[in-house]
């Protein structure tokens, strides 16, 4: 009633689990977040007054018992409460001893998807100003780093060139390697209703997803890890056909023929043998794509998340460039990005070891003399190492101290049980979080963080949209907003920065990066969100990308021929099953909020293993029965779902689980030359009924 209404605070604010970019309003009453509802639309024209099971329903986690409150360091192997001052000068003395001793090349520091943009400028601004380095990274590694390696050397950015407007208005969808059902909800009921008023949806995933049961889906299954092959065969045909787009072309590509030259042995048969992909599904697909007026190329990390995932990226944005569907109204290249803030917090504000805030190549000269000055320090002309690089360092006994901001690699990274060891044999590590997470059981002081409901900044969405993020509620007990501890810390290195608010750091970030240059809190809340490229404060953002030129050196779009390579360890005798992971609809990442949710672990609580009628009947293995899954790194014990969801010989394991975590299977050597993400899509494992039921 208008009266309980009354009762109670209202925020209107972004969601915190995925990159769709839903808004809405969080209802919340001393202290504790009571729900959400829409908000006004004309703040929310991603999602109107739509949200999912998460966005609506996920938000026990702020008010768990189990928030981290105090600081903690530890002692004699225990944790134990601490003031700021106490934990924080512990911190900067551990980081400071290995730079001593070590020099700052052996510090490894991960960023955090999750956090706003301010909080992982911040912590970039923190790593570069008061180490001298560029061993900074955060999860996006994982995930879409192949895309954004291809992307930006062949269209200019390495983020979606499309927006939600085009998403919704498109006359054609091609679909693969993404779970969008499940994983990015919101937006698959927008494109399955732009469907059922006419667009065209093609589906190609080695799994059948939940887009590809849509009655209006046209699915056809492939075998993991050989997409580059049906994606060139589709090209060819394209050419083939005569319905690639000669004008554009011509006019704003470079790299066709050899793009030509080198997919002609991708003829239909030759794509089914490899893929499985039956040939008359292969064409009717490639033409109504190249006839289409307007088309958007969509993907997750079906196709990133293998040693060869940049040149899957390279195989689909060609086939977008042949058929002229880039640089056009309702037409382009959509990687759909995972997490809340992947795109910016991941990508954007530079806490990757390339590039400076807004792809700013730490490699350019100019680049870099703009931040030396900026930060009053000397900065090395070549790239930091990746989480992944940062993990085989540590290995190595190189990389001796790390300090993790809301992130979980002793869960997410590949062959956890390794990286669980590597984690316990650092000298120092500081972990800052808003649970104590698998990771932070490691850490040598451990600080407590802010949720989004607590906090202030921006997230940026999977379609370059800036939006706010508001405080709702005051922080739990004594944790405090990210940046607001880089901050702090950031003082034990004689650099006072000053920050009052967030908006403050997005000022900086505005004067720093072209592309957020006309970006700032106060027109946020004017306007409502913002995309980037905004170069200046009466630049209205940009929806739809490249439409004059490409952001390259000459404008054009360059294609080329993509190196074509299966996965990088085939099935063989001893492990005859191709594992392939992903998410589910209820479960976020590694599960440090959605665990916390009860409803959610009511419905999705147990890790489970997805294995067709055949090969089930083959492995003597019964629906619900748990089985062992063996892969050549580890071996878990999970519940067997029968589903012909996977084709035959190939099993789906989700990786939201702690318990028989799939990432004790997976191989943290198999990593894409490029971009150094890990091939989670394709492991080679056996499978067999476990002896205990
Ligand atoms: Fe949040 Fe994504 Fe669900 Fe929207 S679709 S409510 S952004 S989790």
């Amino acid at each position: 009633s208008d009266y309980r209404l009354e009762q109670v605070d209202v925020t209107d604010t972004t969601c915190t689990y995925c990159a769709v970019g839903c808004r809405f309003d969080l209802y919340t009453k001393d202290g504790k977040v009571l729900g959400t509802r829409p908000t006004d639309p004309e703040k929310a024209p991603i999602n109107g007054i739509s949200t999912c099971v998460k966005g609506k329903f996920g938000w026990d986690f702020v008010d768990s018992d189990d928030r981290l409150t105090e600081p903690l360091v530890k002692e004699d192997g225990e944790f134990r409460e601490a003031t700021w001052d106490e934990a924080l000068d512990r911190v900067a003395d551990g980081l400071r001893d290995i730079e001593d001793d070590h020099g700052a090349d052996a510090l490894g520091f991960v960023s955090s998807s999750k956090a706003g943009n301010e909080d992982n400028y911040a912590m970039q601004k923190f790593v570069r100003q008061s180490f001298g380095t560029h061993n900074v990274d955060n999860c996006n590694r994982l995930c879409h780093s192949p895309t954004v390696s291809a992307l930006s050397s062949m269209v200019g950015y390495g983020a979606a060139s499309v927006d939600h407007d085009d998403l919704e208005n498109t006359d054609c969808y091609l679909i693969t390697g993404s779970n969008t059902t499940e994983n990015h909800p919101v937006l698959a009921t927008r494109i399955k209703q732009n469907v059922l008023d006419g667009a065209d949806i093609y589906v190609f995933d080695p799994r059948e997803v939940r887009m590809a049961e849509f009655e209006e889906s046209h699915y056809t299954r492939v075998e993991p890890g050989q997409d580059t092959v049906w994606i060139n065969g589709m090209v060819r045909h394209v050419i083939e056909e005569d319905l690639h787009d000669e004008a554009f072309i011509e006019e704003r590509t470079t790299g066709f023929e050899e793009v030509k030259e080198s997919v002609q042995k991708f003829t239909p048969e030759y794509v089914e043998e490899v893929t499985g992909a039956p040939p008359e599904e292969l064409k009717e697909a490639a033409e109504a794509v190249a006839k289409a007026d307007s088309c958007c190329f969509c993907w997750t990390l079906g196709l990133t998340e293998h040693a060869h995932g940049t040149e899957n990226v390279v195989a689909m944005a060609n086939l977008a460039l042949v058929t002229g569907h880039v640089g056009k109204e309702h037409s382009g290249l959509s990687p759909f990005r995972g997490q809340n803030n992947v795109q910016g917090g991941g990508g954007d504000m530079g806490p990757i070891p390339p590039n400076f805030p807004g792809y700013q190549s730490v490699t350019d000269d100019e680049n870099r003399e703009k931040f030396e000055e900026a930060y009053g320090v000397d900065l090395p002309d070549e790239p930091g190492l990746t989480i992944t690089e940062q993990f085989l360092a540590a290995d190595d006994g190189d990389i001796k101290g790390m300090y993790v901001m809301g992130e979980n690699p002793a869960l997410s990274e590949p062959n956890v049980a390794h990286a669980e060891e590597i984690l316990a044999n650092l000298d120092f590590l500081a972990v800052q979080d808003i649970f104590m997470t698998e990771t932070a059981e490691h850490a040598d002081v451990v600080l407590p963080a802010t949720t989004a409901a607590e906090s202030n900044g921006t997230f940026t969405a999977s379609t370059r949209r800036v939006q706010l993020v508001k405080q709702a509620i005051d922080p739990k007990g004594n944790s405090k907003q990210d940046w607001q501890i880089v901050q702090e810390l950031s003082k034990r290195f004689g650099n006072d920065w000053g920050y009052e608010t967030a908006a403050d750091i997005m000022d900086e970030v505005a004067d720093l990066t072209p592309i957020y240059g006309g970006i700032s809190h106060d027109r946020l809340e004017e306007e409502g969100g913002l995309c980037w490229p905004c170069y200046d404060e009466d630049h209205p953002g940009t929806g739809t990308m490249y439409l004059d030129e490409f952001e390259t050196d000459d404008g054009l779009a360059h294609m080329r021929a993509p190196d074509v390579r299966g996965p990088s360890r085939e099935v063989d005798e001893e492990f005859p099953l191709a594992l392939t992971t992903g998410r589910v609809l209820y479960q976020y990442h590694t599960g440090t909020m959605t665990h916390r949710q009860e409803g959610i672990m009511a419905i999705s609580g147990e890790n489970f293993i997805e294995i067709h009628p055949e090969t089930a009947e083959e492995l003597g293995v019964a629906d619900d029965e748990y089985v062992v899954v063996t892969s050549p790194h580890g071996s878990i014990r999970v519940i067997a779902q029968v589903t012909e969801r996977p084709g035959p010989g190939t099993v789906f394991i989700p990786m939201h689980f702690e318990e028989s975590a799939v990432n004790l299977l997976t191989d943290e050597e198999a990593l894409d030359p490029d971009a150094h993400a890990p091939e989670y899509k394709h492991t080679p494992v056996s499978v067999r009924p476990a002896d205990d039921q």
